[in-house]
């Protein structure tokens, strides 16, 4: 809808701009031209000690002073090789000793040329008193300092503080974006002069100013407001646009009543949870509108979301119409088939003799299926006599055409990404476009959900149904030998009980070439690099070894085994023959083995705070309680180790997910968890900039309603362009 352009129409290309040196800089860092040269934000700002008069120095302060030189005297050291140089200096009331150790005569010579007595200087530096009270600076910087009003007013200026790459100075960035501001007036607009105005926002011209160029710290933050605003009214205008298209969208109504989803309330072995029946009826209301719906269904692992989303999907079939569920593994759409099946009885057998007079087929579609299977399914979704179909990313390709499809259930939406989601569109019967729920057990924070996936309607189940024993989680550092003893006794214990056991790892080989998962936090504040993790194969050979696992059948499962390896392990799981799994995390969404009760996370630093949640999700499923042990050899007390603790504590999704949000900020939540749009966040802070999104949302979505195609708002439209052109560049890379 928004127009596409080749580039931001009319913005400057920064070799025209800068020299060669200043333009590579920008260009390490993907920016090219003057638009987004201007956007791009210093990471901070460096301001300067607050001025002091010698009198009211404190002692281990931070200072800037303007003085005078009185005399300076430089001296051999005795003990030591080098000299001393001892500045005195004075603001006219107090004395204050500038002292530096200096190596070589040259040294020596350079200040005493620059320190010649009555030159006025503003000094900054630590400040100190010695026995005798009198102020010091050792090694402070100094310039020669005209003190007017207006040099003071610039010596108190905050520095913008750019990020840097190697080889690339701070003073490379700060004179390339000097040079930028002064072409800020021909810098795109995207956002409406009046909407600025209607919210006390600044005027872009101003805002960049303030950005790059502050004179105090509120200018500082005005700037960075004004990009924050621009970057959230830019992915609403996209969101409200998604909406005004699918407002134009025929999508076939879902009204039957019956006959099949009425027969399935009846057969289900328990009661739907007063959420389920609530989160039914809004879904009800939304797949019977004659436009597309897209709704983000969101609950806890357990949470029951799969019977609410086969609930909808059999009101899609009783309206003669069929509805495809999508998984982001084949482990996972078999599992799903599976249960679809065995919850549906003889509802799913059309055409046997043990059929339901009203039951439909369901049927399972993945990529490595056998050539004979693929094409009766393929018979089966194309005729309609499939009223269900399960599969994975293998459903989105063209081949499959659907007699006529009118829902599509996404489980675990943070493998898909928006243009999966766009490509469904087409798939609905007659120009019609099918209704889409996506499910998560990754809770996103109400304002990290505006500003992902902000053309999504947000269902949310709370509750979780009672019967499940919970999970308890522990940190177990690898350097107490007891606690890991503990850890595997303690899986060896259930096994011995009956129970089962998965350990996960992060990789396949330990000695396999493959990217390595980065470790959270480890590496950060100067903290030891997290230490290479283990893999699966390795893992196996180790467990096997252990006393305390003794007698115990143990196997593996990862990606690299074949589609028909998977399966026979993923069955013998299920049928209680294997006690102990080594997995990936392809066990990480949605796999239910009710008797599993330990999870064990190996370099559970290597994996995110959701993956941590999902996986222990894996086990106090059924009616007894679950462990979690979130195995480390980050030392105690570090930076991971007290992640990982946070990770424990916390009981439940969302306030894992809002304790995530504000340690790292959405910036990172988001690129771990959605593509496209959210991963290339640059200005947004989610929990900052909460309102600030609210009301950019009111005003893109004012303006979408009165100019859907943006044809008055050009500007905005090549906002609009460059921003989808960004999330699918980082999709494809991703
Ligand atoms: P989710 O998909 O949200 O992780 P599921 O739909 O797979 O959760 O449900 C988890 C387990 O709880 C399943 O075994 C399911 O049959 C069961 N379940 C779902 N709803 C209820 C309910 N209302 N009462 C009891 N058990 C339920
Ligand atoms: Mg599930």
């Amino acid at each position: 809808m928004a127009r596409k352009q080749a580039a931001p129409h009319g913005s400057m290309s920064l070799r025209e701009l800068l020299t060669p040196k200043e333009s590579r800089a920008m260009a390490s860092f993907g920016v090219r031209d003057l638009d987004a040269m201007m956007r791009f934000a210093p990471r901070r700002y460096s301001v300067p000690a607050p001025l002091r008069s010698l009198r009211e120095v404190r002692e281990g302060e931070e200072m800037s002073a303007i003085v005078h030189v009185l005399e300076v005297k430089d001296r051999r050291m005795r003990s030591r090789h080098g000299f001393i140089l001892e500045a005195e200096v004075s603001d006219g009331d107090e004395q204050l000793t500038l002292t530096f150790f200096l190596t070589r005569p040259h040294q020596v010579e350079w200040h005493r040329g620059r320190l010649a007595r009555g030159t006025q200087i503003l000094v900054r530096g630590q400040a100190r008193r010695d026995q005798r009270g009198h102020p010091q600076l050792t090694h402070p910087q100094y310039e020669e300092f005209e003190d007017t009003p207006q040099g003071r007013r610039e010596a108190m200026r905050p520095l913008p503080v750019y990020p840097l790459k190697q080889n690339i100075k701070q003073a490379t960035m700060r004179s390339a974006t000097q040079k930028g501001l002064e072409f800020a007036g021909s810098l795109l607009h995207p956002v409406p002069q009046e909407v600025l105005d209607a919210r006390g926002i600044l005027p872009l011209d101003d805002a960049v100013e303030k950005l790059h160029a502050p004179w105090t710290e509120s200018d500082a933050a005005a700037g960075t407001r004004y990009m924050a605003f621009e970057e959230a009214f830019v992915l609403q205008t996209i969101f409200g646009q998604r909406r005004a298209i699918d407002a134009r969208t025929p999508a076939p109504s879902l009204t039957a009543e019956g006959p099949l989803q009425p027969a399935f309330d009846q057969r289900l072995p328990f009661r739907l949870t007063r959420g389920q029946q609530e989160v039914g009826r809004e879904l009800v209301e939304r797949v019977q509108r004659t436009h597309p719906s897209s709704v983000l269904l969101q609950g806890d692992v357990g949470s029951g979301k799969t019977v609410v989303a086969l609930r909808a999907m059999l009101r899609a079939v009783d309206s003669g119409h069929q509805a495809a569920l999508l998984a982001p593994t084949e482990v996972l759409a078999e599992q799903h088939h599976r249960t679809l099946t065995e919850l549906l009885g003889d509802l799913a057998a059309a055409g046997r003799l043990d059929g339901h007079p009203d039951a439909t087929r369901v049927r399972l579609l993945t990529g490595s299926q056998r050539t004979a299977a693929r094409r009766e399914t393929l018979l089966d979704v194309t005729s309609g006599q499939a009223g269900i179909v399960v599969g994975t990313h293998a459903l989105l390709t063209e081949s499959v055409e659907f007699a006529s499809l009118g829902l599509v259930v996404i489980d675990e939406q943070h493998r898909f990404g928006v243009d999966h989601r766009r490509r469904l569109r087409e798939k609905g019967p007659q120009g019609q476009s099918p209704h889409v729920i996506v499910m998560t057990a990754t809770p996103i924070p109400r304002t990290a959900a505006l500003s992902t996936v902000g053309d999504l309607d947000v269902l949310t189940l709370r509750e979780s149904p009672g019967e499940r024993a919970g999970v308890t989680s522990f940190v177990v550092h690898e350097g107490r030998v007891a606690w890991e003893q503990r850890m595997w006794q303690r899986a060896g214990e259930e096994i011995a009980a009956g129970r089962q056991v998965f350990v996960v790892c992060a990789r396949i080989d330990e000695n396999s070439e493959d990217a390595l998962p980065q470790a959270l936090f480890a590496g950060e504040d100067g903290e030891e690099p997290a230490p290479p993790p283990r893999g699966v194969t390795e893992t196996v050979s180790r467990l096997a070894d252990r006393p305390e696992l003794a007698g115990a059948r143990i196997d593996l499962l990862h990606g690299r085994l074949g589609a028909e390896e998977k399966q026979r392990v993923m069955d013998q799981v299920v049928a209680g023959q294997i006690d102990l799994l080594v997995a990936t995390t392809v066990i990480e969404v949605g796999v239910d083995v009710p008797n599993a009760s330990v999870v064990v996370i190996l370099d559970a630093e290597r994996f995110g705070v959701s993956q941590i949640h999902q996986l222990r999700g894996r086990v106090g499923r059924g009616e007894h309680a679950g462990i979690a042990f979130l195995d480390t050899r980050a030392p105690e007390g570090s930076g991971t180790s007290r992640h990982l603790q946070m990770i424990a504590g916390a009981t439940d999704g969302f306030e894992l997910a809002e304790l995530d949000l504000q340690r790292r900020g959405a910036g990172d939540l988001v690129g771990e968890e959605q593509s496209g749009l959210g991963r290339t966040l640059q200005h947004l802070d989610l929990m900052r900039d909460a309102e600030l999104i609210g009301t950019a949302r009111e005003d893109a979505f004012a303006l979408v309603r009165e100019d859907p195609e943006l044809s008055a708002h050009p500007a905005l439209a090549t906002a609009v362009a460059i921003r989808l052109r960004a999330a699918e560049n980082t999709l494809e890379r991703s």
